[in-house]
């Protein structure tokens, strides 16, 4: 591998700015790269769906090895602070931003472990399997980018998707379903000093319904969450709008589809005992899995970090990620640490060391015999 390669190519990723819906300057350098290094290269039309400036990019190598194909994949957006982003590395190694923007290791030190990979086998001339790609559009926003990706493109059956927290040799087996529900509540407009009477108050509506849910743990593995209220315009206003967004999770899928639909009851009676109406949207966020450890997907990758003597721990995770909706499709994977660090926040780090260790994992994990 060429770590100052490597290091230049995370450094030159983080100045683009990609926030979700926007990652086409991302794209286009990572389509090119992927051409370069002798991929098919497909670009789907997730952006049909969402307006957004690109769709997911899929590529696919033929392997010059027997064996099962592999899929790699990495998310292209960031979230915000993600404007002007500037990697900064210090002496000891550790990369930053300049502390006004996310560094956006998450999930960029994921998309240079891989193009690192395949620089280093084709520089090599290192058998491989075959290889397939995907990077996504706006996973920081429920997974949309991977919930409407072309499945149909796919050979692998096994993934491994880049992204996650933790020390290098964590993966994830386990996630939740995640659902995002938001209610959008109509009452009606009057003025609260002369004609109180003839409004409708939405807040009021929203907040006898909130104050009837049932949040935070609703059993050992399902939680539930109201995160943000929008509404009113004015003091001297009856509120005719208010908006409630909150999510669900568990790791039994049944159990928030059954959540949900229990928020759902509750935000509608709440409008019918007032006399409002309530109109309910449900994002699905990827539905739950866990795999089998004794599944190849597993296997190997402890076995790669065996032989690069990384301490593997497989653990549950209790986020959403792309792989949620791959393994909807069929693609049994795992979500492992590539080297990000407080993220989702201006202090967000990696690691020269981290980035060349999932670096090594990812080359390995290629070339595997078996
Ligand atoms: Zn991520």
């Amino acid at each position: 591998m060429n770590k100052k390669r490597l290091v230049d190519e995370f450094c030159k990723l983080v100045s683009i700015d990609a926030p979700s819906f926007h990652e086409g300057k991302m794209a286009e350098i990572l389509k090119t790269y992927l051409i370069d290094l002798g991929f098919e290269v497909y670009e789907d039309n997730a952006n049909e769906h969402y307006n957004s400036e690109c769709g997911n990019i899929y590529g696919y190598l033929k392997g010059t090895m027997e064996g099962e194909p592999l899929l790699f994949s990495a998310h292209m957006d960031t979230v915000g602070p993600a404007i002007g982003k500037k990697a900064i590395v210090k002496e000891d190694g550790r990369i930053e931003s300049d502390g006004t923007t996310v560094l956006g290791a998450d999930d960029l030190s994921g998309v240079v472990a891989i193009l690192e990979a395949l620089r280093t086998i084709r520089e090599n001339g290192t058998e491989h399997r075959s290889i397939e790609v995907f990077f996504t559009i706006a996973e920081e926003l429920y997974l949309k980018g991977s919930f409407v990706a072309d499945y149909s493109r796919f050979h692998a059956k096994e993934a491994y998707v880049l992204d996650l927290t933790g020390p290098v040799g964590t993966a994830a087996y386990i996630a939740p379903t995640v659902m995002r529900v938001e209610a959008k509540i109509h009452g009606k407009a009057a003025h609260a000093g002369f004609e109180p009477e003839k409004g409708i108050n939405s807040i009021v509506i929203a907040a006898n319904a909130i104050s009837k849910l049932e949040l935070g743990w609703i059993d050992e593995e399902t939680t539930a969450n109201m995160g943000i209220i929008e509404g009113g315009l004015a003091t001297n206003i009856v509120p005719e709008w208010c908006t409630a967004v909150g999510e669900t999770r568990s790791s039994n899928h049944q159990k928030a589809l059954a959540q949900v639909d229990k928020m759902k009851q509750i935000f509608m009676d709440a409008a019918k005992t007032y006399g409002g109406t309530c109109e309910i949207s449900v994002v699905d966020g990827g539905q739950a899995y866990e795999v089998d450890k004794n599944h190849n997907v597993i296997k190997r990758f402890k076995q790669v970090c065996d032989e690069l003597k990384i301490d593997v721990n497989l653990i549950k995770t209790f986020g959403g990620s792309d792989n949620n909706n791959f393994y909807s499709h069929g693609i049994t994977g795992i979500v492992i640490a590539c080297g990000m660090n407080k993220v989702h926040s201006t202090g967000e780090y990696t690691t020269v060391d981290e980035l060349v260790r999932i670096t090594d994992i990812v080359e390995k994990l290629m070339t595997s015999r078996r």
